[in-house]
């Protein structure tokens, strides 16, 4: 048997959710036509209190749509050192928009409001590259599935509204913030210009991302999505399968904050250095090795020969992450894997 924690990428669609898809009405997205593409990023929009969606292929695309609309090229979008936007997006908002980043480093991927504020430079002229945005990512994934406290959040607003920025939320995985912190979605949104969402991590759903606004930007979105390729036809095909995520797959998430966590415990016992269970909020597990001999790339390999995939992250930074196609018995498997992975 093999046990998959890579990633909550690499779950399948269910029996349940095939079925939404194959008897989903669809029409040309493209004209506007699809009318379970249209339900989708309507009721995403709600969810958030935004005024409109709009349905793309990844949360990459979400992203970048987003800050491409709040970020004029030349202009800069401040983002924490390990966020998505800056590591893993391969440079697409200097790529495709001509955007530069700049970043403040954060443990565990956390908001400090003030380290962000500290480094904005709006309106600066004509030597100094102006700041325009901000970037949050929520929870934060190199940061271990960390959850952004509200309250910093807020203050980052405030500081926002002061100097003239937006704010963008990276919220491929805001479903497990939501689970773990019991914000809602609508208070989550109303802190942010733009969000993005993915349905294809927890949620379940083989693809899909929605970025939410304002109409006028999302009218603006839907020309670059179009520009940059992503003009899709009978999509209600995978809008379907969101549809099946957002009435399914959201309140589930509490088993795999958990069995996340059981995953820490049974690390840190047999070495607390690795990790500290209580930083575990939702659904992934980071391991730092640094205090061991073990490379990630040595530990994943050993976990792999006995049939339990994980991801090497950095030299001595190993990832687990938890998911709906992971269960009790997998847990149990996968704790009795690592304990001889990491003594031998
Ligand atoms: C997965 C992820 C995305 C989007 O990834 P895609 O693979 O492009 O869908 C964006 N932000 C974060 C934090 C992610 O984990």
């Amino acid at each position: 048997m093999t046990i998959d924690l890579r990633s909550d990428t690499v779950t399948k669609p269910s029996l349940g959710m095939r079925d939404a898809i194959s008897q989903a009405p669809v029409g040309d997205d493209v004209y506007g036509d699809d009318p379970t593409v249209n339900s989708l990023e309507e009721r995403v929009a709600q969810m958030f209190g935004k005024e409109a969606g709009v349905f793309t292929p990844t949360g990459s695309l979400a992203n970048q749509l987003a800050i491409r609309i709040l970020v004029a090229p030349g202009e800069e979008l401040l983002a924490e050192t390990n966020s998505h936007i800056v590591r893993a997006e391969l440079g697409a908002a200097a790529v495709f928009s001509g955007i530069t980043t700049r970043t403040w480093p954060a443990t565990h991927g956390l908001l400090v409001a003030q380290d962000a504020l500290d480094i904005a430079r709006p309106d600066s002229g004509p030597y100094l590259v102006s700041t325009t945005a901000i970037a949050v990512e929520n929870t934060h994934n190199f940061g271990g599935g960390t959850v952004q406290p509200i309250g910093e959040i807020a203050a980052l607003r405030e500081g926002a509204d002061a100097l003239g920025l937006a704010l963008h939320l990276d919220g491929a995985r805001i479903w497990n913030a939501h689970i773990s912190s019991g914000v809602s979605f609508a208070d989550y949104g109303k802190y942010f210009d733009t969000i993005s969402v993915c349905l294809s991590k927890g949620l379940g759903a083989p693809v899909g991302s929605i970025m939410l606004s304002t109409k006028e930007r999302v009218s603006k979105a839907r020309i670059w999505r179009k520009r940059y390729g992503a003009g899709m036809r009978q999509v209600g095909l995978l809008a379907a399968a969101g549809h099946y995520a957002l009435d399914n797959n959201i309140q589930r998430l509490v088993e795999d904050h958990r069995r996340a966590k059981e995953l820490a415990v049974a690390i840190a016992t047999i070495d607390s250095t690795l990790i500290d269970p209580s930083t575990v909020t939702t659904n992934i597990v980071g391991l730092d090795l640094a205090n061991t001999s073990l490379t990630a790339a040595e530990l994943a390999k050993r976990c792999r020969e006995a049939g339990l995939w994980i991801s090497a992250l950095g030299p001595k930074y190993a990832r687990l992450v938890t998911h709906m196609d992971f269960d009790d018995a997998m847990c149990n498997e996968a704790i009795e894997v690592l304990k001889k992975a990491l003594v031998a």
